[in-house]
């Protein structure tokens, strides 16, 4: 029997487990861990499926024809080579993803930068999290998700959940939680709102407006903590000036929520004791998600909460969608959270690179901008650890501009919609197969560590790279421990620093959170408790205003879309919808209002289109959403194909959680 101590290969709670291999047979077991306390969910206790999966890729295909890996990697680096001299060097790009390893994250960026020499990289984080990153960086100077431990949240009074399904997408975070203090802002009685002491369901869009609101009625109770806001931050004039058009029967009408249930909402938060505000992607993926966030902080400031009695934090999704984000997988980014075009990151990075600081490339699209240009500005791409044909925002057009490159690589454990496309498709380790580290949602360094060895046939993502630094004539490390060395060294002096990370480190202790400097440094699980991480040491408030959805309802499109997950599946769907033991099936959401209108029946069909698309699936009929909305979760190919791709300006995160409907009888 072999055994190891390791970590979910799912979302960001990244709960503990432990696996056991016994005559090939590999078992999951829960393992007590400060995050998870013992436990998993349905997807976590179902993960070893795949390992030994019928449909488990076992060796790489061109054109969809059995080659040797030599043969594979020989088409994939000639067919860079030769885009490169054709159409230069930004013509090859590379799509990276937030479920990487710390270790491949970096590597991708490092690949991209050194070996490529191309700006054209960025990652399906830019889809998830991008807004409350740069939401963070404004406020605070600094991005951690959760800038504390998961277990602060058990000390609180009250908690805000703005657009987040957490008793869905990761349950056992819900043991942090105790009963009776937890306001949730959704357009649906989830899972988790249905638990919620209070349910603020309002219209999909609108949380900006609903968080200027309750801060408008924070400034009319009395409930500010006037010293903290003098002494900790800058900049609340504007605010309050902007908050003061925000009357409740205006923000009501602008929500649907009621004004009683906001003044209650206020009330928690300002006369609690201990206070978290947390927001998740129902509010963060937007046009303006950046300033929605801003607006959940402007209130956690104004009521004194951030490092003082309680705070504000980012819930991320993805399993490594902290440490996705802070390695140079990133458009603008080198590692250690560094801007690319920042020169003395260029010259520090490229030191450690052993290249010069004016060949490294500048700031590349982000990723929807990235793959609106495929097969135009772009003719060569490489995918790691992503599925855009099911993920990206107006997925159709999408996959329309995959199939017109020239060379489409994709590295998958199995057969996704995206490696059905390709030209050359990479089978990859899956995690229990492989070392490395990840961060989870509160900054917490772990270690995925390795049970068994992958199938004969099979390569990790980092020896692929490495075989084509091999060609290309860059050497790239392939062993990740030694990468982690690297990583950290890189990071060093960066915002998310790990140079006093290594992994006996993580071993000896349950993780370290970053920024750990040195390794007499202990980590840092809370942060903002003295300073925050601006140049003054101040916190900024952003005044920030509300407008509509970069598409609203119209008489042609009279329905508000709004998507997300549920409990069985994660993500794009590619692994756990091949996993027998989790059930699962596309629907339509809708009110019985609105399928009485229809006349539709539940179980009966419903076409769902947009401005970009439509989908058909079987309507459930419930009264958990409001009658102007209808709800598909996003699992399932072409439910993304009806998204908004319109940019948040700052954070180039696209409309996701809204746009404009028809839904009919098919
Ligand atoms: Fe835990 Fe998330 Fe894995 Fe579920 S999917 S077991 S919540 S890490």
């Amino acid at each position: 029997m072999t055994t190891a101590a390791t970590h979910c290969p799912y979302c960001a709670l990244q709960c503990a487990m432990t696996l056991r291999r016994v005559d090939g047979a590999v078992t999951v077991e829960p393992r007590e861990f400060p995050t998870n306390r013992g436990g998993l969910c349905q997807k976590g206790w179902t993960s070893a499926d795949l390992l030994d999966h019928p449909e488990r890729l076992t060796g790489p295909l061109l054109h969809g024809r059995p080659v040797s890996w030599d043969e594979a990697l020989d088409f994939v680096a000639a067919g860079i080579t030769r885009t490169q001299q054709e159409h230069g060097r930004d013509a090859v790009g590379v799509f990276g993803g937030g479920g990487l390893t710390n270790e491949k994250a970096y590597t991708l960026g490092k690949f991209a930068r050194i070996v490529l020499r191309t700006s054209t990289i960025d990652y399906n984080g830019r889809f998830c999290m991008s807004s409350a990153a740069a939401a963070g960086m404004r406020a605070f100077g600094l991005d951690r998700g959760l800038p504390f431990p998961l277990a602060d949240l058990g000390t609180a009074d009250a908690i805000l959940l703005a657009g987040g399904n957490l008793a869905e997408t990761m349950p056992p975070i819900l043991r942090h939680f105790a009963a009776g203090n937890l306001i949730v802002i959704d357009p649906r009685v989830t899972a988790t709102a249905a638990r919620a002491t209070l349910h603020l369901q309002n219209t999909p869009g609108t949380d900006l407006a609903l968080a200027n609101g309750l801060l408008h009625l924070a400034v009319a109770e009395g409930l500010l903590d006037s010293d903290y806001i003098a002494a900790r931050t800058t900049g609340f004039e504007p605010v309050r000036a902007t908050v003061a058009s925000y009357w409740p029967a205006r923000v009501e009408r602008i929500t649907g929520v009621p004004i009683e249930d906001m003044v209650r909402a206020v009330r928690m938060l300002g006369g609690a004791g201990r206070a978290y505000i947390l927001t998740a992607r129902g509010a963060e993926q937007h046009a303006k998600g950046t300033d929605t966030v801003s607006a959940f902080i402007n209130l956690a400031l104004a009521l004194g909460l951030p490092g003082n009695r309680g705070g504000y934090g980012c819930v991320t999704g993805q399993g490594n969608g902290q440490g996705g984000r802070e390695h140079g997988q990133k458009a603008d980014q080198l590692p250690g959270y560094r801007r690319i075009d920042d020169p003395a990151a260029r010259e520090r990075i490229a030191g450690i690179w052993g290249v010069r600081a004016e060949d490294l490339p500048g700031p590349g699209p982000s990723a929807y901008e990235l793959l609106d240009g495929l097969g135009t500005a772009t003719r060569a791409l490489l995918v790691f650890g992503s599925n855009p044909v099911v993920s990206a925002p107006r997925a159709r057009h999408v996959t329309d501009r995959l199939r017109a490159l020239d060379l489409l690589v994709v590295a998958d454990l199995v057969m996704s919609e995206t490696a059905a496309i390709a030209d050359v498709v990479l089978p990859t380790a899956q995690w229990a197969e492989e070392d490395g580290t990840m961060t989870n949602l509160e900054g917490r360094v772990i270690r995925r560590r390795k049970l068994m060895d992958p199938p004969e046939g099979v390569r990790t993502d980092l020896d692929i790279l490495a075989a084509l630094g091999d060609r290309l004539g860059v050497a790239v490390l392939a062993e990740p421990e030694a990468v982690f060395a690297e990583l950290g060294l890189a990071s060093s002096g960066g915002a998310a620093d790990y140079a006093g990370i290594t992994y006996d480190r993580i071993d000896a202790e349950t993780g370290v959170f970053w920024p750990c400097p040195d390794p007499g440094h202990p980590g840092t699980p809370r942060m903002f408790e003295e300073n925050f991480a601006t140049p003054d040491g101040l916190a900024r408030f952003v005044a920030v205003e509300h407008r509509p959805p970069a598409e609203d309802v119209c008489e042609e499109y009279p329905v508000y879309l709004t998507t997300g997950r549920v409990l069985t599946q994660y993500q794009s769907g590619a692994q756990t919808r091949r996993v027998g033991r989790l059930p699962g099936e596309l629907f339509v959401e809708l009110h019985p209002d609105l399928a009485a209108r229809l006349g539709v029946a539940a179980g009966e069909p419903v076409t769902v289109s947009s401005r970009r698309g439509s989908v058909t699936a079987p309507a459930r009929v419930s009264e958990t959403i409001r009658a102007d909305t209808v709800f598909l979760p996003f699992h399932w190919a072409g439910v993304n194909a009806l998204v908004n791709p319109a940019l948040d300006p700052t954070s180039r995160m696209p409309e996701f959680k809204v746009c404009a409907v028809r839904v009919e009888k098919p």
